[in-house]
């Protein structure tokens, strides 16, 4: 047993200091009054925390301190959020309620706290209810912004300070916030906090990938910083000549962000050219922000030559979430592409601390039309809607969370934002779902395309529609907008409902002749005999003739003698209790008759990968690498349904596992691979296909070895080839799956 030995005074005395310095950091923004109120509710939240300790050991307080400091100094929130930041956690954990608050705050933070005290079981218990918390946050976020932007700040500190957590929760916690809290930071414009929610989850998610990148950056410190000062100063010295006010800069991209390149374009770290950016950050009056900004690019441009292709305009039409900025990119000093990006302090602000830094310069002349609020419009329309599905409902929106946006012109010239990829349908749905589901085709500047077609930012779009068009199923396969997939399957489902009522006329005529009765019950046992799920999809079959009624005469033989077994499912909650009581983890290579796993195909574990078991319905457990693509949904949206596991295997199996390899075609190079891989390493190979084209080597070779450390001696090998340029693992096609 250990002991833990805590000075009370000392910590008294870093309470106070840490809530000077959260004081501090409000300055800005307090008014008279403010400081009380702030002290009254530190004073609340510490005598309420008093005796709790933080997994570390810490005080509890230290938690809500830091939230209300980065709601005040990264957020750039006011005293009421920076209230309810240090009471975020006291009506869900001790005994104040939220008549307390309100007496005391007032009645917009208790409402702001019980918006709090409400989403924070968003991904607790089972998925359906988890989606359905997730509509509720969003309704709370339609409701009130500031309530998301404190949970981010929570989300953020407990990210921040994850270490003493126990590994699965790490993972768990890791996932839903590159699930979802990332995106959403992303959606509201807090750039800064989304890279480092992402840098943070990857820490934990792909750890060894993490601290190599991590490692060669600070490697490449020095001579990245000499480089930057010899690009800056020229500019700066012309800048300054020109009488513009500005602070440049060079500022590294983030690890996660480097990682996607990398896997992106498959290349290794020493060809991610773009390592950082440059920032140049105007002080200008708003009535000259745009000509500055321009006349600063100008300078750029006239020292290093643009790439024409990489110009990209924020300022003319900022970004739905109210990102204003110029980049460009140019060429270097040493011939190689730097991006640069050019924008204000009122910008740079907005960029940085996002929603909250938008309202506050709400008068400003570009900024009045701003995505944002179109973009909550959006998610209370989508609320309203009466779709049932909730977890469909949460794919759709974190689809629409995601993706960056086109500018599409109506007929008349009216502008209209979409995200990319979206199709002339959507375009049909999102101007009225009457014009949706009556779409047969569009006009895109004037010439005809079929509803699929993907729209191209600067597009004009006319929408041809006819009386006698209905919504079809394959639909769904193109239409990306939540708003045009929740329409279209609420129209399908009333479709559907009504052919399968005349399915149910059909099957009580029959089934009247065959004198069964027409009862639930039975109809479900006969359901089941035809192998279908649902009832309304078999009667739905019936009328439509997918389903053969003739064959019911079987069904009453096989009632009679072998009777009636009803459909079994697994529950998967019994299962992992079961696994969990005979071992605190899932061993896998040891028990292989014991418990029933599949490798899942999606990532290929093999043994030294890092990996969790994933309970499915019906298909036992599944194992996954925690890189997995699939992972962080499963994780975040089925966290009770996820199982330690590690690798136990003595024995020599084999696992399948994949292999690329590039290099400068040869005569004999193929012979040669293939040598090393199975007289060598006595390996057995599944497959191997070459790619050979103007001279260049391109094969993808599937093998089964026993572990990592198998692998990667087999991969330094093949890398020794004479000709061969490159060898790596590669995730054979990735594709999603479904829960
Ligand atoms: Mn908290």
């Amino acid at each position: 047993m250990t002991q833990l030995i805590i000075d009370l005074q000392a910590e008294k005395s870093e309470i106070l200091k840490r809530y000077r310095a959260l004081l501090r950091a409000c300055k800005e923004t307090l008014q008279k009054g403010d400081k009380k109120m702030i002290r009254r509710a530190f004073d609340l939240a510490l005598e309420s925390h008093q005796d709790m300790r933080r997994k570390s050991g810490e005080p509890y307080i230290y938690h809500p301190i830091a939230v209300a400091q980065i709601a005040a100094e990264e957020i750039g929130l006011g005293t009421t959020s920076i209230v309810c930041a240090l009471l975020h956690d006291v009506v869900e954990d001790t005994d104040i309620t939220l008549e307390d608050v309100e007496r005391e705050f007032g009645k917009k933070a208790a409402k702001i706290i019980d918006g709090l005290t409400k989403i924070s079981g968003v991904f607790d218990y089972n998925s359906s209810l988890q989606a359905e918390n997730f509509r509720k946050m969003l309704l709370t976020l339609a409701d009130d912004v500031r309530v998301i932007l404190i949970k981010l700040a929570d989300r953020l500190h407990n990210m921040r300070t994850m270490e003493f957590m126990p590994r699965e929760k790490q993972l768990k916690i890791a996932s839903e916030t590159v699930y979802l809290y990332a995106p959403l930071a992303h959606r509201l414009g807090l750039y800064a906090m989304k890279s480092e929610l992402e840098d943070l989850s990857m820490k934990y998610t792909e750890t060894a990938t993490y601290k190599y990148i991590a490692q060669r950056l600070n490697e490449k410190k020095t001579e990245r910083e000499k480089f930057v000062k010899e690009f800056i100063d020229p500019i700066q010295k012309i800048l300054d000549e020109q009488g513009l006010a500005a602070k440049v800069y060079g500022r590294p991209k983030s690890i996660n962000s480097i990682w996607n390149k990398m896997r992106k374009k498959n290349i290794p770290f020493e060809e991610v050219y773009d390592l950082f950016a440059i920032r140049i950050i105007l002080d200008s009056q708003i009535e000259q922000e745009k000509a500055d900004c321009w006349k600063a690019y100008s300078i750029v441009t006239d020292f290093y030559r643009p790439n024409p292709d990489r110009l990209r305009d924020w300022i003319s039409s900022p970004k739905f979430n109210g990102y204003e900025s110029l980049h460009t990119t140019v060429m270097g000093p040493k011939g190689q592409w730097v991006e640069v990006q050019i924008r204000t302090e009122r910008m740079n602000e907005i960029a940085e601390k996002g929603f909250a830094a938008h309202w506050k310069y709400k008068e400003a002349p570009h900024a009045e039309s701003s995505g944002l609020d179109q973009w909550l419009q959006k998610v209370r329309e989508l609320l309203n809607n009466p779709e049932s599905n909730a977890l469909d409902f949460l794919d759709d929106f974190k689809m629409n969370l995601f993706s960056d946006e086109i500018f599409i012109f109506t007929p008349k010239g009216a502008l209209m934002q979409l995200p990319a990829n979206a199709t002339a349908l959507d375009f049909a749905f999102e101007i009225h779902s009457d014009l949706g589901v009556k779409c047969i085709g569009a006009k895109v500047n004037h010439k005809l395309v079929p509803l699929s077609y993907q729209l191209q930012n600067g597009d004009q779009v006319e929408i041809i529609t006819s009386n006698k068009q209905t919504p079809k199923e394959d639909w769904l396969n193109f239409v990306i907008t939540a708003k045009a997939k929740s329409k279209i399957k609420s129209s399908l489902k009333e479709e559907k409902r009504k052919i399968s009522e005349e399915g149910r006329e059909i099957l009580d005529r029959k089934l009247k002749s065959l004198k069964i009765p027409s009862t639930i019950e039975n109809i479900n046992k006969i359901t089941h005999f035809f192998k279908l799920h649902a009832s309304q999809d078999f009667l739905y079959q019936i009328a439509k003739g997918g389903i053969d009624i003739g064959d019911l005469k079987e069904y009453v033989n096989f009632e009679k003698n072998a009777g009636y077994k009803p459909f079994e499912r697994t529950d998967p909650a019994e299962f992992v209790k079961k696994i969990k009581s005979e071992e605190d983890t899932l061993l896998i290579g040891e028990d292989l008759q014991k418990i029933d796993y599949k490798l899942s195909t999606c990532c290929n574990p093999i043994p030294g990968d890092d990996v969790f078991g994933f309970v499915t319905v019906g298909e036992g457990i599944k194992i996954h690498r925690t890189s997995c693509p699939n992972a962080t949904k499963l994780m975040s949206n089925f966290g009770y349904r996820i199982v330690k596991a590690r690798w136990n295997s003595q024995k020599q199996l084999a696992f399948l596992t994949g292999l690329n390899i590039t290099g400068i075609d040869d005569v004999g190079l193929i012979n040669k691979i293939t040598t090393i891989i199975s007289n060598d390493f006595k390996v057995n190979m599944r497959s191997i296909t070459v790619d050979s084209h103007e001279g260049i080597f391109d094969g993808s070779i599937m093998v089964y070895v026993n572990d990592t450390h198998h692998l990667n001696n087999l991969i330094a090998k093949l890398k020794q080839v004479n000709g061969v340029t490159d060898v790596r693992r590669f995730d054979s096609d990735i594709t999603v799956e479904k829960a």
